[in-house]
């Protein structure tokens, strides 16, 4: 049965198969955070893709699009990355910066 990811921050939808750290289909696979995993539709050996996460901070559902979310330790929405700007090592900041600069950042 499929579930549905909506991410928090864009129109991003899509079928996912599994959700947590360790795919029953991906052989021996560990992630780092809890991923709104998807079977690779193309791949006969296990393949998967990964289309979201939880920020860490807010707990929304968000994507892993480099307008929505961005991994460092932890998941985080852009938002909370933005607010949060100072906890990131320079380069970051620069790179969260850079993905922010949106009229709006409610
Ligand atoms: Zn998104
Ligand atoms: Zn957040």
């Amino acid at each position: 049965m499929e579930k549905r990811f909506i991410c928090g921050r864009c129109d991003f939808t899509a079928g996912y198969h599994y959700k947590g750290r360790q795919p029953p289909f991906a052989n021996s696979i560990m992630l780092l955070e809890d991923c709104y995993i998807m079977k690779d539709p193309f791949s006969t050996f296990g393949g998967f893709i990964t289309i979201g996460g939880n920020c860490s901070l807010c707990f929304k559902d968000v994507c892993v699009s480099a307008d929505c979310s961005l991994f460092y330790t932890q998941r985080f929405c852009l938002k909370c990355a933005y607010l949060n700007l100072k906890e990131f090592p320079k380069t970051l900041q620069q790179e969260i910066l850079s993905r922010t600069n949106w009229d709006d950042k409610s």
